[in-house]
């Protein structure tokens, strides 16, 4: 008997990283798991990897209609949703002078509208269950930081977004989780395209014990398997070895 027999989990974002290792860590729970994301060769990998059935998913969380048929696909497959994962996200971190803005858009548009069309799709169907959500926000999310404005803009987004659903849906049974990693080791800081900050971003990982994707999968995987009275709303979760 696994802690997530039957249970129907959609995450978004994994195809590498946090989402990657959440959805093979739900799949080990016994979860029926859709995982989503862009690069659908990497999806295909990991289903092929995960122990239990996987729906893979070419989704892009910036587009309402290709989130609107991830939820239905999942339905579709596996008859119900009990879990949402949203953590498809990027972080273009760089200074605000001169940055250019289509970066912005794009943090904006994927971390914070992204997670925002999925809850809206995938709500009726997690009311139906008395299901999750988890958001996968940041220590950013908590701390601001220079260099970091708008990706830390859009994890407080999650968070206020996050705290809002709460109140709307917990008396009828939905539980709603923020978790908010430090420093882990995944593609996240290869994306950015300033070189001073990818270049800081790679000194700080080499100076720390990061996190690896698998202590996140197992921080959501203690969340969702609570008894059904236990709502952990938060869970802020760093190396040691960081300090801010
Ligand atoms: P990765 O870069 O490894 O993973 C990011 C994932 O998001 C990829 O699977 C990517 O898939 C997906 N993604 C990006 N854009 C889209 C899109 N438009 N539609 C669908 N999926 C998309 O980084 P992490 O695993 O580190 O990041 C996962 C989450 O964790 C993010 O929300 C990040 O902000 C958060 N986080 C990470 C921390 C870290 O230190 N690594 C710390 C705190 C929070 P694809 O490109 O195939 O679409």
């Amino acid at each position: 008997m696994n802690l997530l027999d039957g249970k129907v989990a959609l995450i978004t974002g994994a195809s590498s990283g946090i989402g990657e290792a959440t959805a093979l860590a739900l799949s080990t729970e016994g979860a029926l798991v859709a995982a989503g994301a862009r690069r659908v060769d990497r999806l295909e990998s990991l289903a092929r990897k995960a122990p239990g059935e996987m729906l893979t998913l070419d989704l892009d969380v910036t587009d309402q209609s290709s989130v609107r048929a991830a939820v239905a696909a999942t339905v579709g497959r596996f008859g119900a949703l009990d879990i949402l994962v949203n953590n498809a996200g990027l972080m273009l971190a760089g200074p605000l002078l001169g940055a250019d803005v289509s970066e912005w858009t794009r943090m904006v548009d994927t971390n914070l509208l992204g997670s925002m069309y999925t809850v809206h799709a995938a709500l009726p169907y997690l009311l139906e269950k008395k299901g999750t959500v988890v958001q996968v926000s940041s220590t950013s999310g908590r701390i601001a930081s220079a260099g970091n404005g708008v990706y830390s803009a859009t994890k407080f987004g999650i968070t206020a977004f996050a705290e809002s659903l709460r109140q709307e849906v917990t008396a009828q049974g939905v539980r709603v989780v923020v978790v908010e990693p430090g420093f882990v080791a995944t593609e996240l800081s290869g994306h950015i395209s300033d070189p001073a900050m990818r270049a800081a971003a790679q000194e700080m990982a080499s100076s720390m014990r990061t996190l690896r994707p698998g202590d996140i999968a197992e921080a959501v995987v203690y969340a969702i398997t609570q008894p059904a009275h236990v709502a952990v709303n938060e869970i802020l979760i760093r190396p040691t070895d960081q300090i801010r």
